[in-house]
């Protein structure tokens, strides 16, 4: 559920129409609810609830500082990769002892970075990355508490380049090898071993992969605490997927999610954290984007949008699906035809849905996107000089620009011209 509904015929934003934020900021522009990001926190405490446990957001699915804020307010935790965002998550408000460090190729300027802003845990991925990181923290004097991310050979069943729990995957020490590494951990003087941590993928609407994932963790935690490793937390990653259609799909529910967790490792006496992104913010932002032109071509009609595939990118990247609907609501028995969504850019690749049933529209009508708010704006580029959309909070009947659009003397002033010119 969220809070983008049609009131008196036209698309709102919990209390705010979106011609109104249109008027006031242009187009395209992201737009997220602070109702429904309240929302799908919370249902990951109720889901973990009874349990010793910490939701750490994953920022990389939408790290505007107010989103964070809004969740670190409620008591989140944050899932960071790289040093900018840890930078975002401190300045939400985040303490660091509230957020995880995660990603394969952590700098040592970022391990620094962590270590002397504070970080509850790195997962580490490999043991290059656990050698710098004693390294780095014998260096400053302390120990570093780290997770070693296990890749456990689980198929996710989700799309290839958001699958990351097989062995072929980039991720993760495989589970095979992990009590060897843990022993060369504890052995490490700038290393304290805290945890086991797992993630399989992105975007999945299956559970079972999850109960096989985590009941290989729970065999490891049982081995590793034979072999004298204080197992005090378990990150289980994210990856619960969104339904992107009104229709037909129905992905498992954060509480069903929270029975398998209960199930598999509920009762090691570990604290448990999980590292949702999409769930969270996916289904609370829309893209906003108004058409330019209405195109007859031959045998086909396209919708030009001023939005294009470097503000969202996720249908020419991944194929994906978003539904995109008018912001005036259509009257019933509306006569819909097919019609190719197209953006500017010139690349047949920015193609956002083809034959897709819209009413006629006419050039400066609104549509918006739904199931924009999570790798959305975050995987945005200036691809065609394109500026980067901006941001725009609601809450209730107020809203807030929580990103401008950049102008083009910022655009442009970002170049510059070496002396030999
Ligand atoms: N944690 C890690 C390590 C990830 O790589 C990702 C996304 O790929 C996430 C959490 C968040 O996944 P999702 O947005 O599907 O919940």
């Amino acid at each position: 559920m969220d809070h983008f509904l049609y009131k008196n015929g036209v698309l709102h934003a919990e209390d705010v129409s979106i011609p109104e934020i249109a008027a006031a900021v242009g187009t395209p522009f992201y737009v997220y609810s602070t109702a429904t990001l309240t929302r799908h926190y919370r249902l990951f405490e109720e889901a973990l609830a009874g349990m010793d446990h910490l939701v750490c957001f994953a920022v990389k699915s939408n790290g505007n500082i107010a989103v964070l804020r809004t969740l670190g307010q409620l008591g989140a935790g944050m899932d960071v990769v790289s040093g900018g965002e840890y930078l975002r998550a401190k300045a939400a408000g985040v303490p660091g002892k509230r957020i995880v460090f995660s990603g394969v190729g952590k700098t040592p300027a970022e391990i620094r970075q962590a270590l002397e802003g504070g970080i509850r845990q790195f997962n580490v991925e490999s043991e290059p990355e656990l050698l710098a990181i004693s390294a780095i923290a014998t260096e400053l004097g302390v120990q570093a508490p780290i997770a070693i991310r296990v890749n456990p050979d689980v198929d996710a069943k989700t799309h290839e380049k958001i699958a990351t729990g097989k062995s072929e995957n980039k991720f993760g020490i495989p589970i095979a090898k992990a009590r060897a590494v843990y022993a060369e951990a504890a052995g490490l003087p700038g290393i304290k071993v805290v945890g086991v941590d797992v993630h399989i993928g992105s975007q999945l609407t299956d559970l079972a992969p999850f109960e096989a994932a985590f009941l290989k963790v729970r065999e490891l935690t049982l081995a590793l605490r034979e072999d004298g490793h204080d197992i005090i937390r378990l990150d289980l990653g994210g990856g619960l997927g969104i339904p992107y259609t009104r229709s037909n799909e129905a992905p498992p529910l954060p509480i069903e999610y929270g029975e398998v967790i209960r199930r598999t490792v509920g009762d090691l006496g570990c604290e448990i954290e999980i590292e949702p992104g999409r769930l969270i913010s996916g289904n609370a932002g829309l893209l906003v984007s108004s058409l330019i032109y209405l195109k007859e071509g031959e045998g086909r009609d396209f919708l030009i949008l001023d939005a294009a595939m470097n503000d969202l990118v996720r249908p020419s990247m991944y194929g994906a699906h978003h539904d995109i609907v008018p912001v005036a609501e259509p009257a019933p028995g509306t006569e819909q035809r097919p019609y190719d969504i197209v953006g500017p850019v010139c690349e047949t690749g920015d193609t956002f849905a083809k034959g897709r049933a819209m009413p006629r529209l006419a050039p400066g009508d609104l549509v918006a996107f739904r199931s924009a708010g999570a790798y959305g704006a975050v995987m945005a580029s200036e691809y065609n000089t394109r500026p980067l959309v901006p941001e725009v909070l609601v809450n209730g009947d107020q809203f807030a620009v929580i990103r401008a659009r950049p102008s083009f003397d910022e655009i442009l002033g970002r170049d510059t011209i070496p002396e030999w010119l």
